[in-house]
């Protein structure tokens, strides 16, 4: 840990243990907005492969082009002999475990699993010195790693420690160690802290691609509104300042999607992470602004329609009330929507998951009105619906649409998410190739600017992600100058 400290102090940073908090990062220096705070590449990685991202991935570098097939174990793949080699110290035990997993048992082999063999691996090349160790490379540091479940036992159901248990012995039937090289208890007590450290790889775009142990980022803690942000550029961890971040400060990011009431992002939490935020957020919980907020997030709006009242639930269990007109609504007429949404909802992704899509479009906008009707503008609920929408119609290819729905959409992300949200940036960016794909170059222009705005600080400049975004822009601008000039007759 000392040696971590060394090395962190080098880079303006301190890790401070607080009581009821434990381990936090704290900056020694000031950083500006886009500035990079840390950047790790993970201690081990799988990639995901489920029903969202089906796609075969490389195992090093999470690429689905040029796979090829590992000869050997036909379970891994790697898009180039660089990726392969750069793995190879991990996969070359791997293989010969995985050779052996009959057919049938291979179906059992999720990436979490799969995690964990890995991690094994990665221990014992440690101990055999096949792999080096850094500060901030080794197996110590996951020995370091808190597990919030054990801690709050009381609290978890038992079956998922009895599964903990499985899942170790399953890891110690796949790599067949004699019992002096395996200690299955230590297995399934990782396996509860992968549960609450492990970090998901997502692309540029924010699609999933993988899991993958950061021990060094988990230090840094969580907050409703984080002054940093997490994004990966491949397997690299990279975290960024999303504002003026003064020194002696805690540096934060957000493990869970901010998009929700106080309540809601708390139950996230506590479901995934077991713990009770106190962010600058989370301490209003309950407070008039924080009652508002939470009823214009997640409530329903005045039966007035021209009325922007927010509504409260009535004392006697009537309905709800609008706290700037007084009108009430009553619970029936209420359930009743909530219903229709729900029934309509269901048929929307049976004819989505059978691929019809045209119907299910045809559903979501029957939702949206509905919800329209039910929930005030920046309803989350009714943000869902539009982004689903969205993706349906890009599928499509009904450009002109999908734009509308992108646009819809802006409003409330900005209110949802902290202004320098990857998530704003990208919807931007969005926004601004369908623009510049339907003619409106000057509206592209805007967008485009936004986009760059936002996803400079959060992703930096210097990935391909980027550079693509950067020569929109540019070729934006030049067509819409030049369309300016030719206007004006020069
Ligand atoms: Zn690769
Ligand atoms: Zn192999
Ligand atoms: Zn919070
Ligand atoms: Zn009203």
């Amino acid at each position: 840990m000392d040696e971590l400290q060394n090395q962190l102090n080098d880079q303006s940073l301190t890790i401070l243990t607080i009581p009821e908090k434990g381990r936090c990062l704290f900056t020694a220096r000031d950083f500006s907005p886009g500035e990079v705070i840390l950047s790790d590449g993970p201690y081990v990685s799988v990639p995901n492969k489920n029903k969202e991202s089906p796609e075969s991935k490389c195992e090093w570098c999470f690429s689905s082009v040029n796979l090829k097939k590992c000869s050997a174990c036909h379970v891994v793949y790697y898009c180039s002999s660089k990726c392969q080699k750069s793995d190879w110290k991990m996969h070359s035990v791997e293989c010969q475990a995985l050779k052996k997993v009959e057919q049938e048992r291979l179906k059992l082999l999720t990436p979490s699993i799969r995690l964990m063999v890995r991690l094994c691996i990665r221990q014992k090349l440690e101990i055999q010195k096949i792999l080096p160790t850094t500060a901030r490379d080794n197996y110590k540091l996951i020995k370091a790693l808190v597990s919030r479940i054990l801690m709050y036992i009381s609290e978890v159901n038992e079956n998922q420690l009895v599964l903990y248990a499985q899942m170790a012995n399953l890891v110690n039937l796949i790599l067949q160690w004699p019992d002096s090289e395996i200690n299955i208890k230590e297995i399934a007590g990782n396996f509860s802290k992968l549960a609450c450290n492990a970090h998901t790889i997502c692309d540029s775009e924010l699609r999933p691609l993988g899991t993958g142990l950061y021990p060094v980022i988990s230090v840094i803690n969580h907050s409703c509104s984080p002054n940093s942000v997490l994004v990966f550029e491949d397997r690299l961890a990279v975290v960024r300042a999303m504002q003026q971040i003064p020194k002696g400060t805690e540096v934060s990011i957000s493990y869970i999607e901010l998009a929700g009431s106080t309540v809601t992002r708390q139950k996230a939490l506590k479901e995934q992470y077991f713990f009770t935020c106190t962010c600058a957020r989370c301490i209003n919980l309950g407070q008039r602004d924080d009652i508002k907020e939470s009823a214009i997030l997640e409530g329903y709006r005045c039966k007035d329609s021209k009325c922007n009242g927010f509504l409260i639930r009535y004392s006697d269990n009537k309905g709800f009330v609008c706290q700037q007109c007084g009108l009430l609504r009553n619970k029936e007429e209420i359930s009743q929507i909530t219903n229709e949404v729900k029934c309509i909802s269901e048929k929307a992704s049976i004819s989505l998951s059978s691929g019809c899509k045209n119907e299910s479009i045809l559903a979501y906008k029957m939702i949206e009105e509905l919800q329209l009707k039910l929930c005030n503008p920046f309803s989350i609920n009714l943000m869902r619906t539009r982004e689903t929408l969205l993706k349906i119609l890009m599928e499509l290819q009904e450009w002109k649409e999908a734009l509308s729905y992108c646009r819809l959409t802006i409003p409330t992300y900005e209110r949802v998410y902290p202004s320098c949200h990857p998530l704003i940036g990208l919807q931007y960016y969005m926004s601004g190739k369908l623009e510049w794909l339907l003619g409106e170059t000057e509206a592209a222009v805007r967008s485009l600017t936004k986009a760059l705005d936002v996803l400079r600080i959060t992703h930096g400049t210097k990935t391909s992600f980027m550079m693509e975004l950067m020569s929109k822009l540019d070729e934006a601008r030049a067509e819409a100058s030049y369309m300016l000039r030719s206007r004006n007759g020069e």
